[in-house]
């Protein structure tokens, strides 16, 4: 498929788990991709890397630019760079606080703010910010992280609204449990990984893991000419989680 053909992508966190699969879907489907990460080591051809930390602003300007020079502009980004946080409000400090915000909110600010120049010259410019089910759904032991995520969701309906007279869509993925390297380290961390991610699997309707490539095909969808007319939405890619209740037996 090359609906793609002739597009130009960045997407941040593109080393690993869901922005692998969409550098490299994206590629499959004929866009120019460049990939943005901490640790781009593991990132080759037909893709290009570039170092970046979304925490720190002039590291994310200089590789956003050398990208950009790459590409010779910039139709799609994929803000997808995220980590994720265990714990309640009372158990997470000031400084993990600020430090998640750090990267999953406002790295997604930094990266958009050095794009969006680039962007109002695309004749077809789409931003999809990965989000999460943690956004709506009121997951235990998340709170930071879901606070960080809520914002995500709010900051995609804003841009959404700022841009659209310039041409150029927002929308946001809701994955829910996705098998990506981030699941696998915390299934390595837990006290009985099997036990963990069967609970993980039960707390999705469907009864699995939503797959990397999953979430890939509804980036790749809201990046693409296809949802031409989408703006200001959140796609859900959850196994049911947010609209369905869990299997009980
Ligand atoms: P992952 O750990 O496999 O990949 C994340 C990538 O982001 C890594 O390559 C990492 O190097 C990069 N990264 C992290 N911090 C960075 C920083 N400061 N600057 C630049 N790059 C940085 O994780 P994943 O599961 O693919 O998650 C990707 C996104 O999906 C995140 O935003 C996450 O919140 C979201 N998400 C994941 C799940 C899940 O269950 N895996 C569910 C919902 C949403």
């Amino acid at each position: 498929m090359s609906e793609c053909e002739g597009l130009t992508a960045l997407v941040t966190g593109g080393a690993s788990g869901i922005g692998r699969a969409t550098a490299e879907l994206l590629a499959r489907r004929g866009a120019r991709v460049a990939v943005l990460d901490l640790d781009p080591s593991t990132v080759g051809e037909p893709l290009t890397a570039h170092r970046a930390d979304v925490t720190d602003d002039a590291s994310v300007r200089a590789a956003v630019a050398a990208a950009l020079g790459e590409l010779g502009g910039l139709d799609i980004l994929v803000n997808n760079a995220g980590i994720g946080a265990r714990g309640t409000v009372e158990s997470n400090s000031d400084a993990e606080w600020h430090h998640v915000f750090d990267v999953n909110v406002l790295g997604m600010v930094r990266t958009a703010r050095a794009c969006l120049p680039a962007l109002r010259a695309s004749a077809h410019a789409a931003v999809v910010n990965t989000c999460s089910v943690a956004a709506t759904a009121g997951l235990p032991q998340r709170a930071l992280y879901s606070a960080t995520k809520g914002a995500v969701h709010a900051l995609t309906l804003a841009m959404a609204a700022d841009h659209v007279h310039e041409g150029i869509r927002v929308n946001c993925v809701n994955p829910g449990t996705v098998d990506t390297p981030w699941i696998g380290r915390l299934l390595d961390a837990a006290d009985d990984p099997a036990a963990e991610r069967a609970a993980l699997e039960a707390r999705q309707p469907t009864g699995r893991l939503v797959t990397a490539a999953e979430v890939a095909a509804a980036i790749a969808y809201l990046a693409g000419p296809l949802s031409g007319a989408t703006t200001g939405t959140a796609l859900a890619v959850d196994g049911g989680m947010q609209g369905l209740r869990p299997r009980t037996g």
